[in-house]
């Protein structure tokens, strides 16, 4: 077998310093989003492709406009694209990902206006756009090495990217401590204190696209990541992992802080213990497993990033603390091999073919 070796530099700005964690609040008021009915809390109808109202953004919170931003596959697939192989053109993902040319330009087209992506005019003969990524943009790379570190520990997927720390030379196996301590964290030694109305797992709605759960897998050489997009592809998906993370256990409690239709709960509840993700007992209580925890740490990068990036309303309704010194939620990843702080322009993937 053939294998040639791609290196890609993750972003192309020296790491931004200085991290400043000020709150990581979750809103309350996002019962009455579009769509949903505050009664019983079941859509209404699916969601709609195409860019979300103003107003509706304004409603929710950080995280949860995280979700709706992200949690998509191909959202996750253009990102991974432009970081791992740096493409920046249209016809660039088109050929890449085998997307129709509507579904990239909408995606595109959200990207740039959520301020992920700008459009940048150049000369090629005549003139073309590129998509470059903002710095918003660029502060994602940990969230999607969070993602690969995860795939890798527990997808159990063969011909996966390697991560290379450029500073030590070595593989980068990284792994998560808390900013402020530096040591390990995991969702363990984490506590969530809420507020006295916060539903916390509403932090995944709404989510504009449809997606079909489990269609069109692509098998693709770079090792994209099938399991984080069956949790992070899908918005229910993401909401139900969230409120696990947040300790929620029972089927009843996933639904009330959902709102959830019973159905669609039961069938990411399955989903989940078939991926492992989740266990279930005789007492109908889903516990997250060693595999699920582990997701902790890209759920704590997205919000991390959520709460930087993203404006919310002033209200926080939900902080994440580390346990051992009390320090607010600070994700940071170091090397395994060297126990240095990752970079993103120290890092690069190896990508065997
Ligand atoms: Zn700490
Ligand atoms: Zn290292």
């Amino acid at each position: 077998m053939d294998t040639k070796e791609l290196s890609a530099k993750v972003g192309a700005c020296p790491a931004e310093a200085g991290q400043d964690v000020s709150k990581y609040g979750i809103s309350a008021r996002n019962i009455t989003e579009k769509g949903y009915c505050r009664e019983n809390l079941v859509p209404r109808h699916a969601p709609q492709d195409g860019p979300a109202g103003e107003a509706d953004a304004c409603e929710r919170s950080a995280i949860g406009r995280a979700l709706g931003i992200l949690g998509d596959r191909w959202v996750l697939l253009i990102l991974e694209c432009a970081f791992l192989l740096r493409i920046r053109t249209f016809a660039g993902w088109r050929d890449e990902l085998g997307i129709s040319e509507s579904v990239l330009a909408a995606r595109l087209k959200e990207l740039v206006r959520h301020g992920i992506f700008t459009p940048a005019a150049y000369r090629d003969g005549r003139t073309r756009y590129e998509y470059r990524l903002t710095g918003a943009g660029l502060r994602l790379w940990s969230f999607l090495v969070a993602i690969h570190g995860w795939e890798r520990d527990w997808a159990d997927r063969p011909g996966l990217l390697t991560l290379i720390h450029d500073t030590c030379g070595h593989e980068a196996r990284p792994y998560l401590v808390c900013g402020a301590c530096r040591e390990p964290m995991s969702a363990r030694d984490t506590s969530t204190e809420r507020g006295p109305q916060v539903s916390i797992a509403r932090i995944g709605l709404p989510r504009h696209h449809r997606r079909t759960l489990r269609g069109d897998d692509r098998t693709d050489y770079l090792g994209y990541c099938p399991h984080s997009m069956e949790i992070l592809g899908d918005r229910w998906s993401t909401a139900v992992l969230a409120a696990a993370l947040l300790g929620v256990k029972r089927f009843v409690d996933f639904q009330h802080e959902l709102g959830i239709a019973p159905s669609v709960l039961a069938t990411r509840l399955k989903l989940f213990v078939d991926l492992g993700v989740l266990a279930a007992d005789s007492c109908r209580l889903y516990r997250l497993t060693d595999k699920g925890l582990a997701f902790f740490e890209v759920f704590a990068f997205l919000a991390d990033w959520a709460q930087r990036e993203l404006p919310a309303p002033e209200h926080t309704g939900l902080i994440i603390t580390h346990g051992p010194c009390g320090a607010r939620l600070h994700p940071v990843l170091l090397c395994r091999a060297c126990d240095g702080e990752l970079g993103r322009d120290e890092i690069h993937f190896e990508v065997s073919r």
